[in-house]
């Protein structure tokens, strides 16, 4: 953490020849399950991990924002009056630039706030499905917050981050990962129904159980924007819309032999994963309530299952990281985000780790797969101020 701190601080000075305001950050997270539920108003169970992207920020005399990213050459910067008109265009600096647009558009006065220079650092890896977008759009969103005195909650930040990537950057994501990255605390997972929006932390007990979680990157690239994520949700959409229900939320494991009549195979099947996924959050949140985290092995399993059969959204990368794990040790293990690439993540006992490693290594290379990025993670706390 330190690191990117020095390094955010450092480029800050080196740019702007003042030093920062404030350093803020925000996690990536993992989303333990509770897949492809968010956009349909339903469960999820995430939490935030303990790699951050931090954000090095200082208030200007002038209304002009500059983004910058230890990610990418050069700056990024125009008048805060003409963001609207550059949507889409920014590349990575979409992200930052459409937080300070959503805060335009959800109460924050963009003719009258100061120009800002941002500048941003991360340990979050991009693309591996776990949520950089949502730890730079949180983190940009509460330093701005706080250097434009909006003195705007939690959740209505979340919705500015997913305002953002939705309508600036152009990916139909639902609004998990900024709850995440805003809500999460150590030890935790953040249980967000996302139709009410209302919020639950849900102690994990890893620590305590001897366990961890490991994240299995399969280092297969994604693309909301351009992916069959967009595609997935329009499944879903007309499924409820066949089934006269305004989101799948609406109907439950009891409903699907109607469901089976009335929508063709594909969508079904879409639709399968979608309901039943739902009951395997509420079930895993009652599992780790009243049984710890041991209990919730085969849920993880299941949800596995579902999303490479049902939704198809896994990979042959995904399915042998998950495969490799549940046979050297892991309790459960599943995909994890989006799908079509990213990570997988497996929960298992600490001196199981090794072991999975080795085993991952050995089964990737006889595949002929790249070999995979694997690590732990710790449920951390959520966006804050760093200094
Ligand atoms: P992820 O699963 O990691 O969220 P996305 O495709 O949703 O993948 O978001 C990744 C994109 O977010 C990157 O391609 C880049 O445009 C932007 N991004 C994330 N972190 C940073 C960073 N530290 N600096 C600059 N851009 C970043
Ligand atoms: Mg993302």
């Amino acid at each position: 953490m330190s690191d990117i701190r020095d390094d955010a601080t450092e480029l800050f000075t080196a740019i702007t020849g003042r030093t920062p305001d404030g350093l803020w950050s925000a996690p990536g997270r993992v989303n333990l399950i509770g897949e492809h539920t968010d956009y349909n108003q339903g469960f999820v169970l995430p939490f935030a991990i303990d790699r951050r992207t931090v954000v090095a920020a200082g208030l200007r005399e002038d209304a002009v924002i500059r983004v910058a990213s230890t990610f990418s050459t050069g700056v990024v910067e125009l008048p805060l009056a003409e963001l609207d008109g550059v949507r889409g265009q920014m590349d990575w600096a979409d992200y930052p630039l459409g937080v300070a647009w959503g805060l335009g558009r959800s109460g924050a006065d963009l003719a009258a706030v100061p120009g800002v220079d941002l500048v941003i650092d991360s340990t979050v890896p991009v693309g591996a499905g776990l949520s950089s977008s949502a730890a730079i759009e949180c983190a940009v969103a509460v330093a701005l917050d706080e250097l434009w005195r909006l003195g705007m909650s939690r959740p209505a930040l979340a919705r500015i981050g997913q305002l953002a990537e939705n309508e600036f950057v152009g990916a139909p994501t639902g609004i998990m990962d900024q709850s995440a990255s805003l809500l999460g605390r150590p030890d935790a997972a953040v249980f967000l129904d996302c139709r009410s929006l209302e919020v639950e932390l849900v102690d994990l007990g890893l620590a305590a159980a001897g366990l961890t979680v490991l994240v299995m990157d399969t280092r297969v690239a994604h693309a909301h924007s351009t992916g069959g994520y967009g595609e997935r949700r329009a499944s879903c959409e007309r499924g409820a819309a066949t089934l006269g229900v305004s989101s799948l939320r609406e109907i439950g494991i009891q409903d699907l032999d109607r469901a089976r009549e009335l929508l063709d195979d594909v969508t079904f099947r879409r639709v399968r994963h979608v309901v039943t996924e739902n009951q395997r959050v509420l079930d895993t949140v009652r599992a780790l309530r009243e049984n710890g985290p041991l209990a919730i092995g085969d849920l993880l399993d299941a949800s596995h299952r579902s999303l490479r059969d049902d939704f198809e959204v896994s990979v042959p990368e995904l399915d042998l990281a998950v495969e490799t794990a549940l046979e050297n040790g892991a309790i459960g293990a599943r995909m994890t985000g989006g799908g079509f690439g990213g990570s997988a993540i497996a929960l298992a006992p600490l001196d199981a780790v090794s072991r999975i490693q080795v085993a991952l290594d050995g089964a990737f290379a006889e595949h002929g797969f790249t070999n995979p990025e694997v690590f732990t993670v710790t449920p951390s706390t959520g966006a804050e101020r760093d200094s």
